[in-house]
């Protein structure tokens, strides 16, 4: 159910997104921004975990886990930011500098495509990124970018959230996974799941007055499809 929900969430932006006015400069074999900043709730690691299992790609896909260095590693979660800046506290938004490529990129092409998490799936930049020359992104996009990593944040609350590449680690310890496990030390493991954050719910959204009525259309589109005949806004509400 949870998955089938994380995919629904997927298509939903991917559609607000293609009606909107900006003509997207992404494209595939496009890969400037895929460093090793992008962080994953524990669903869309099972995801990962088992797309590598049924293509056969466990060589690969621990070469390549082994291959990440100085990953950055936020302090807090998309909503342990929104909760602090609602609360009125103080918060550093943790610019993050690690700029070193992903490690799933090979030849430009990212390997885990069919699977890659939402990070991964919200840039829509109108200019092409380059060394220097950022993502130009609206602001409308931004915040519903935002909105929906807390709402993905929320449905994989109390289980591990954090750098993609400790997320992948840290659930290794799951029998499932045992096949990838072996080509690991358990140290790393352990260590991995030690630099992880837990999920936290949804504390509300950070939506301009501008910007909020066209971001909360997508998050009612959200919320009203149905899952096995029930209400998204439903199971995320624990109904
Ligand atoms: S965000 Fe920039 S680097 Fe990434 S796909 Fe779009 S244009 Fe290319
Ligand atoms: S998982 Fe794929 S899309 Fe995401 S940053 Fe890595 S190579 Fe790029």
């Amino acid at each position: 159910m949870k998955h089938k929900i994380l995919h629904s969430i997927y298509t939903s932006f991917e559609n607000w997104s293609s009606e909107s006015n900006i003509q997207p400069a992404c494209c595939k074999g496009c890969s400037t921004c895929c460093s090793q900043n992008v962080t994953i709730t524990a669903l869309e690691g099972e995801d990962i975990l088992r797309y590598v299992l049924s293509e056969d790609k466990v060589d690969e896909f621990a070469t390549a886990i082994l291959r990440g260095a100085n990953i950055s590693r936020p302090k807090y979660t998309t909503n342990d930011f929104a909760k602090a800046c609602l609360d009125g506290r103080d918060i550093d938004p943790e610019t993050q500098t690690n700029r070193e490529t992903c490690p799933f990129l090979t030849d430009n092409i990212c390997t885990i495509y069919p699977v890659r998490p939402f990070s991964c799936r919200l840039f829509i930049s109108s200019v092409t990124c380059s060394s220097g020359n950022p993502a130009q992104v609206t602001d409308n996009h931004f915040e519903a970018s935002t909105a929906v990593t807390q709402v993905i944040e929320h449905l994989g609350q109390k289980e591990y959230w954090g750098n993609m590449l400790d997320v992948l680690m840290a659930m290794l310890d799951i029998g499932e996974y045992r096949k990838i496990a072996d080509k690991f030390n358990q140290t790393l493991i352990m260590q991995a799941r030690m630099r992880t954050l837990t999920a936290k719910p949804l504390p509300g959204f950070l939506l301009s007055e501008e910007e909020g009525p066209k971001v909360s259309q997508l998050l009612e589109k959200i919320f009203d499809t149905e899952i096995e005949g029930k209400r998204i806004e439903d199971v995320l509400n624990g109904k």
